[in-house]
């Protein structure tokens, strides 16, 4: 399948001119997206890229999820025990109204993160004053990022243009990529790991392992497995200066 790279929704609103996004649904307490604060997890629907290893690939589809206003997916995230929100997807980004969203959450003592590939950088960028951190997934080496993402027009200059404006902006900036095994080779850790140093970024490069769940499609995954831990050890020893390398292998 190959998904167009501009299909995003501009400002939808409903009959009574309330701007909408399409939500996926909402976890109430996690502990694990965001180090060491417990967030309430927002997934927002829809994607424009289409990789194949996908863990939430029932919300790739544009039309999937259902739409709300920002307010009311708002409400519905407020009032757990937690310290802040990370929203998620899909892709938030490709919602033009992802903004409103996160000043609606943005209060004093809460921690705001986001996850996202950095295709839509003019939203990411609208976004930008109302976040504290970024969890940025880094798919692949740069040369394969189109091959990766499977897209009509290749996404890497967008997906630079977005790392180089959190890197100029006053907001936590943590790059990730997801080793599957399969399909990520070692020359792809490395360019990743030559552009990030390139563009000056220093801080901590966070390297995953792909595991199957309910969420990947069983005919996308077959040729993929879940690498052990000793495959993607020397990557450590690609770190570059102001760079460290560390493996999330879970
Ligand atoms: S892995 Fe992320 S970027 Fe890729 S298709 Fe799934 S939601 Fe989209």
């Amino acid at each position: 399948m190959t998904v167009e790279l501009e299909l995003y929704r501009a400002g939808r609103t409903d009959s009574q001119g309330w701007t909408l996004l399409r939500l996926a649904s909402v976890i109430d307490v996690s502990l694990v997206d965001v180090p060491k604060i417990p967030v309430t997890v927002i997934f927002l629907a829809g994607c424009n890229f289409d990789c194949p290893y996908c863990q939430n690939a029932e919300i790739i589809p544009l039309e999937s999820g259902s739409e709300s206003t920002p307010s009311e997916i708002a409400g519905s995230a407020k009032g757990f025990l937690t310290d802040g929100y990370c929203i998620t997807g899909g892709e938030p980004t490709i919602q033009k109204e992802l903004p409103l969203l996160l000043k609606e959450l943005k209060a004093p003592g809460k921690h705001v993160n986001l996850n996202t590939q950095g295709s839509v950088p003019d939203v990411l960028e609208a976004a930008v004053p109302f976040l504290d951190s970024v969890w940025f997934d880094v798919k692949s080496s740069p040369r394969k990022y189109q091959q990766v993402a499977r897209t009509r027009n290749d996404p890497w200059p967008r997906v630079r243009r977005s790392v180089e404006l959190l890197l100029d902006a006053d907001v936590l900036f943590w790059p990730r990529t997801t080793y599957v095994g399969g399909l990520t080779q070692a020359d792809d850790i490395e360019d990743i790991l030559d552009f990030l140093s390139e563009i000056g970024f220093h801080g901590e490069y966070v390297i995953q392992n792909f595991i199957k769940s309910a969420g990947t499609r069983e005919s996308e995954v077959e040729e993929f497995y879940s690498a052990p831990e000793s495959e993607a050890t020397g990557f450590a020893g690609l770190a570059r200066s102001g760079i460290s390398v560390r493996l999330e292998w879970r």
